[in-house]
Parts: C-alpha cells; sequence; structure tokens
C-alpha cells in the first residue's frame, strides 16, 4: 500500500493538536492508504513537545521532530519534507485553518497523476481587512518584480509527489519562500481552491516583523529589481547632473550672473545625498543576504526524534 506522509510544522499548539491528530485520522483511515503524520515542533514553550510525545507513543503513525529552537515555519516545513518517507507528502498547518477533510480531494488529484497540488485560499473567515489588503498588495508587488509568479491567496498546504519533494530537498538556501520555489520547480501542477476557517484556538503565531521578514524574503529571494530600480534612478540623476553641469558652466563662461542660488545646490545634496543612502540600504540587504548564505550553516537542528520507539524506551 502507498504511504502517505503528512508534515505539520507546530509552534505553540498545545490546544489545537489533539483535535488535528483526531480530524487527520478519522480522515485518512477511511482511505485505502498507509499513512504517517510528522509533526515539526519549531521550539515551543508550551506543552506542544510533550504532547507529541504522548501522541508518538500511543500511535506508531506518529513521529515528533523537535527542533532545538524556534526556526521559522518556512524552515520547520523544510525539516519535515526533508525527514518525511511516503509516497507523496502533504504539508499543511496544525490549527485547522488547513481543513483535514481536504485530504481525500488532494490524494484523489494524486492519482490522476498530477505531481503538485497546490491549494488556493479563497478567503480566510475572521481575518482583518488589513491583513488581507497587505498580503494582496505583496503578491502583486512579487508577482511584478520576479518572474517567478506566486498565486494570490496561495498557501502552504499542498501535496507533493515524491520526485518533486526529492528536487525540493535540493535546493538548500537559507532565505526560504517555499511558495515561491515551488512555483519554480515546475512539474504537473494543479490549483484546488478552499475556504480557510478560524483558528481552532491560539492565535496567530505570525507577527508583523515575522511577516515582514517573509515578505522580503519572498521579494528577494526571486527578484534583483531593486538593485535594478537603484541603477536606473541612478543612471537618470547621472544625466540630469551632466545638463546641469553644462548650464553651470554656461552662466560662469557667458554671463555675469554667478553665484546665484544656494538653494539649488542644497536641494540636490540632500536629494543625492538621500537618494544614496537609500540605495546603499538596498544593496547593504542583498549583501547581508549572501552573507547568510555563504555561511553554508545547518538550515535547523533537530533536538531529539519522537517515534513510538524511543518514546516507550524512555519509560
Ligand atoms: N508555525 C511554526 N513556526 C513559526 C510560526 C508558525 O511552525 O515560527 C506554525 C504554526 O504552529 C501553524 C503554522 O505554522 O501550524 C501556521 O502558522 P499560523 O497559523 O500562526 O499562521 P497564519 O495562519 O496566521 O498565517
Ligand atoms: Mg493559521
Amino acid at each position: 500500500m502507498k504511504l502517505v506522509s503528512i508534515v505539520v510544522p507546530v509552534y505553540n499548539e498545545e490546544e489545537n493538536i489533539d483535535v488535528f491528530y483526531q480530524e487527520v485520522v478519522k480522515n485518512m483511515e477511511a482511505l485505502p492508504y498507509c499513512f504517517e503524520i510528522v509533526f515539526v515542533d519549531d521550539g515551543s514553550k508550551d506543552a506542544t513537545p510533550l504532547i507529541l510525545e504522548r501522541l508518538a507513543g500511543q500511535d506508531q503513525r506518529v513521529r515528533g521532530l523537535v527542533l532545538a529552537r524556534n526556526f521559522g515555519h518556512q524552515v520547520a516545513l523544510s525539516c519535515g519534507l526533508d525527514n518525511a518517507d511516503g509516497d507523496c507528502v502533504i504539508t499543511m498547518d496544525g490549527d485547522m485553518q488547513h481543513p483535514p477533510e481536504m485530504l481525500p480531494k488532494l490524494i484523489e488529484k494524486w492519482e490522476q497523476g498530477f505531481e503538485v497540488v497546490q491549494t488556493v485560499r479563497l478567503t480566510t473567515e475572521g481575518v482583518s481587512w488589513l491583513k488581507n489588503f497587505t498580503s494582496s498588495l505583496f503578491y502583486r508587488l512579487m508577482n511584478a518584480m520576479s518572474n517567478v509568479q506566486v498565486q494570490e491567496g496561495g498557501s502552504d498546504f499542498r501535496l507533493l509527489d515524491i520526485k518533486v519533494v526529492d528536487s525540493f530537498r535540493r535546493f538548500r538556501e537559507r532565505a526560504r519562500f517555499i511558495r515561491g520555489m515551488i512555483s519554480a520547480i515546475g512539474y504537473r501542477q494543479i490549483k484546488m481552491e478552499f475556504i480557510a476557517p478560524k483558528r481552532f484556538a491560539g492565535s496567530s503565531k505570525f507577527s508583523i516583523k515575522k511577516m515582514l521578514h517573509f515578505a522580503l524574503d519572498g521579494i528577494t529571494a526571486y527578484s534583483k529589481m531593486p538593485l535594478r530600480i537603484s541603477f536606473y534612478i541612478g543612471l537618470a540623476f547621472a544625466i540630469i547632473s551632466f545638463i546641469l553641469t553644462i548650464h553651470v558652466l554656461y552662466i560662469k563662461m557667458f554671463t555675469n550672473e554667478a553665484v546665484p542660488g544656494w538653494a539649488t545646490i542644497t536641494a540636490s545634496i540632500l536629494l543625492l545625498g538621500g537618494l544614496q543612502l537609500l540605495f546603499i540600504g538596498v544593496i547593504g540587504e542583498y549583501v547581508g543576504r549572501i552573507f547568510e548564505e555563504v555561511k553554508q550553516r545547518p538550515l535547523y537542528l533537530v533536538r531529539e526524534e519522537l517515534t513510538q520507539h524511543n518514546t516507550k524506551n524512555k519509560k
């Protein structure tokens, strides 16, 4: 029988895991497949690892990978993908916003021959207009700036054939925007729409800071546009200042109107100074990212792996 792996990154989800586990088991047991649930505990500070230990102890289909600290959702997801053993891997959130009732539908598409089944969130119940607005702005910006197209509302709820997972495992960059990576990887992809319900319990684990970093990772990983914009604006100013220089020389040599206007000088110094700082910042952002990548540090560190085997031995 084919094995389906379900990879779930969890960060402080103590109130959600049991319900999530029961729903997944209920939906998967109705299907003619073996399955495993690979939870990746992303450095939770609550009882999440204890719950995973209990589940792994009582059900051999459950494994828990406990990361050494919080590495972030995208890295936790990558850790799960690296360690899944299935013929296909489904990644989903552990807060019930990715409905387990969808699992049979994803697998059905896979059986039809699709290698990536990508879900698209139509709406999310109970999300503020600000989050909707900023998220839609981000996707528009991202798609305008890079040659990788990412579907607005694309989520990290998807099924990947083992061939795609193997390819994905060869992408070792640190700044990860998995939606973009999967879109760039190719293979036979299909979209499937869904409505995301509210979180079962708790609140979103994404702070504004985390969202902003995520957005920056997405844009800088796929686009050199910010660097190019600096070049074009620099070029425009170079042309303008060349024309101005001719003008200044003309006034100096052919008229008696020299030494007018400190205003122009101050204004142009301020403007150019500001622009230079701005674009040094843009370059700095990319240099920083090069620095992060060349260190070649491990993407994540697994403190322990919880399986039925090793949780039983402990007792
Ligand atoms: N998550 C994680 N590490 C983090 C933040 C979140 O593993 O640093 C997990 C979280 O437990 C959940 C999933 O990633 O299972 C999605 O997070 P969340 O529901 O907070 O995001 P939202 O649905 O608000 O976009
Ligand atoms: Mg959520």
